[in-house]
C-alpha cells in the first residue's frame, strides 16, 4: 500500500558456496520487486555476499528493476579453532571435510542469529534461513516471525526424502546391495537403489540430523525453492496440495532471475577466487566447434581416488570429444594424479582448470554441449538453464534423487552408473572408464537418444527463461509470497 515501508525480510544463508551463492541471488531478486533485504552472515562470507550486493545495488538491473537497495549485517563467527578454516579463509573448514565440521557449523551459529533477531525483530517482516539452521524456525517463532526455509536443493529430492522419512519404506526391502525401494504416494513412480540412499543404521547421525531439519521445515511458515514449476511435474502440486499441505514457492531459476549472468566479471567475483585460467579457458573454447565440448566439474566437495582420477582420464581420452575438466584446489586429485595435467595423453583436445571455473559461463558458451556432473541441485538448474544434457554421477545428499529427476523424470541425461552412496571421505566403487566413454558419446551423439536429450534440455533452457520472467511461473510465486507476507503483516498489525 502507498506509503507503508516496503516488506523488510532477513536472508540467513548457510556457509556453503552451494548453499550462499543462490541465497544471495534470491535476495537481489526479491530487492528487484521492492523487498528490503537485508542479507545476515559471517566476517567471511560477507565480502562474496557483498559482491552480489554491490552489483545489485549499483547495477542496471536493479535500477532498471526500479530495485531497493539491499544491505548485509555481519555477525561474529564464534573462533572454536577449525584449523582448515583459518587457511581456506573459510569461516566452516574446507568443504572436504565438512562432513566433520558440519554439525557443528550449524550449532555455531546458533547463538549470534539470535542475539541479532532479539535486537532487530520489531523491523523485520519474515525470515529466509537456510533449512540447515533448522533452530531458526524456533528463534523466528519466539519473536512472531514467519520463518521460511530455503531449500538448497530440488523439490523432487525433498519430496523423495520426506516420503522416506514418513513411511517405513525400508521395512519390506531386504538389505542387499542391489535392493530397490519403491517410494509411494508421489507424482512418478519412483523406485530407488537401497545402496543409493543413505541408510538410518549406518549413519544415525545424518538421519537424525535430517529429521530435525524436516520437522523444522514443516513448523515453518513454508518453503522457498530455486527451481521452476514445469521442471518438476506435479511436485509443487503434491507438495502443497497431497503431501504436506505446505505453503511453497518456487522462484528459481535465481540465477536467471537475479541477472547474474549478465555480468560475467562478477560472477567471478562472487566465487570469490576466479582463476586465471578461467578467461584463457573461454577463449580456448571460442575455438572449438558447437556443442563439441563436454565440460566435467563435480562441485565444490567431491573428491575422487587417485585411481578413479586415472578411470575418468582414460574415459575422457576414449570418449574421443574435446572436454574441460575442472580440477578443484584442495581434494586429492589436485595433488597426487601423475596423469594430469602434464602427462595427459589427450591435452590438446582438452583443457583443465585447477581452482574455480567460470561454471555459468561456461555451461552457457556454445561450444559446450555436455555436462559431467555429480548432480549437486546447483550445477543441475544451471545445466538445465543453459540447456545442456548430462552425464550424472551422483555420489550422496540429494544427488541420487537428482539424478533420477534428470534422466528418468526429464530424459536430459544419461547415468554414469554410480551405485553406492558415500560422502566425500568414503570409498566409492570405481567407475571405469569405458562406462564413462560410453555414456559421454551417447549424451554428446549426433544420433540417437543424444540428439532428443539435446532438444529436450534446449527447450528446457527456454522454460527456465520464461518462468523467471514477467509472468513466468517463478515470477508469480516471488509475487504471491510477497503478496501473503503483506496480508500477513496487515493481519497481525490488526490484532
Ligand atoms: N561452481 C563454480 N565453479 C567451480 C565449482 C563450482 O562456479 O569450479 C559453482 C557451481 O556453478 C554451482 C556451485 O558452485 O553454482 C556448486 O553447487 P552444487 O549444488 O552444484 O554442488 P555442491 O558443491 O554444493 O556439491
Amino acid at each position: 500500500k502507498d506509503g507503508e515501508p516496503p516488506l523488510h525480510i532477513l536472508f540467513f544463508p548457510f556457509l556453503l558456496p552451494g548453499h550462499l551463492i543462490p541465497m544471495a541471488d534470491m535476495a537481489v531478486l526479491f530487492a528487484a520487486r521492492g523487498v528490503r533485504c537485508t542479507v545476515l552472515t559471517t566476517p567471511v562470507q560477507a565480502s562474496t555476499i557483498r559482491s552480489v550486493v554491490d552489483r545489485a545495488n549499483g547495477s542496471s538491473y536493479s535500477s532498471s528493476a526500479a530495485g531497493t537497495p539491499m544491505s548485509i549485517s555481519v555477525v561474529p563467527f564464534p573462533d572454536v579453532g577449525l584449523p582448515m578454516a583459518a587457511q581456506s579463509g573459510r569461516d566452516l573448514a574446507t568443504s572436504r571435510d565438512y562432513h566433520d565440521r558440519f554439525l557443528q557449523t550449524v550449532e555455531l551459529l546458533r547463538e549470534p542469529f539470535c542475539r541479532f533477531l532479539s535486537d532487530h525483530h520489531a523491523d523485520i517482516d519474515a525470515v529466509v534461513s537456510d533449512s540447515l539452521f533448522h533452530w531458526s524456525a524456533h528463534a523466528a517463532a519466539e519473536h512472531g516471525l514467519p520463518r521460511i526455509a530455503f531449500l538448497a536443493t530440488s523439490m523432487f529430492a525433498r519430496a523423495c526424502t520426506d516420503t522416506v522419512l514418513r513411511s517405513n519404506v525400508f521395512e519390506s526391502c531386504s538389505d542387499d546391495h542391489g535392493a530397490v525401494v519403491s517410494l509411494p504416494g508421489l507424482p512418478h513412480r519412483v523406485e530407488q537403489r537401497r545402496s543409493q540412499m543413505m541408510d538410518p543404521a549406518k549413519r544415525p547421525h545424518e538421519w537424525a540430523m535430517f529429521q530435525l531439519i524436516h520437522a523444522a521445515d514443516r513448523s515453518s511458515y513454508g518453503e522457498l525453492f530455486n527451481s521452476f514449476r514445469v521442471l518438476e511435474p506435479g511436485y509443487a502440486e503434491h507438495y502443497r496440495a497431497t503431501q504436506l499441505r505446505r505453503r511453497a514457492w518456487l522462484v528459481g531459476p535465481v540465477a536467471l532471475a537475479s541477472g547474474s549472468l549478465e555480468d560475467v566479471a562478477s560472477r567471478g567475483a562472487v566465487a570469490g577466487a576466479l582463476s586465471p585460467d578461467a578467461a584463457v579457458c573461454l577463449r580456448w573454447l571460442d575455438a572449438k566447434q558447437a556443442s563439441s565440448v563436454v565440460y566435467v566439474s563435480f562441485g565444490t566437495m567431491t573428491n575422487f581416488s587417485p585411481e578413479q582420477m586415472r578411470e575418468l582420464a582414460r574415459g575422457l581420452d576414449l570418449s574421443g570429444k574435446n572436454f574441460v575438466w575442472v580440477i578443484a584446489k584442495g581434494s586429492t586429485a589436485a595433488s597426487s594424479d601423475p596423469s594430469t595435467p602434464d602427462g595427459f595423453p589427450t591435452a590438446n583436445r582438452g583443457y583443465i582448470v585447477r581452482g574455480w571455473a567460470p561454471q555459468v559461463l561456461i555451461l552457457n558458451h556454445p561450444a559446450v554441449g555436455g555436462f559431467v556432473t555429480h548432480c549437486g541441485w546447483n550445477s543441475t538448474l544451471e545445466a538445465v538453464s543453459a540447456g545442456v544434457p548430462m552425464v550424472t554421477w551422483p555420489r550422496y545428499a540429494d544427488q541420487f534423487y537428482n539424478e533420477k529427476l534428470v534422466v528418468e523424470v526429464l530424459g536430459v541425461g544419461v547415468g554414469v552408473g554410480a551405485e553406492d552412496y558415500a560422502s566425500c571421505l568414503e570409498t566409492h566403487r570405481v567407475i571405469a572408464g569405458e562406462a564413462i566413454a560410453e555414456s559421454i558419446r551417447r549424451v554428446m551423439g549426433e544420433e540417437g537418444d543424444g540428439a532428443a536429450m539435446r532438444k529436450e534440455a534446449k527447450e528446457l533452457g527456454v522454460m527456465a527463461r520464461g518462468a523467471v520472467e514477467k509472468g513466468g511461473s517463478s515470477y508469480d510465486d516471488v509475487g504471491q509470497l510477497m503478496e501473503e507476507l503483506i496480508a500477513r503483516r496487515s493481519s497481525v498489525g490488526c490484532t
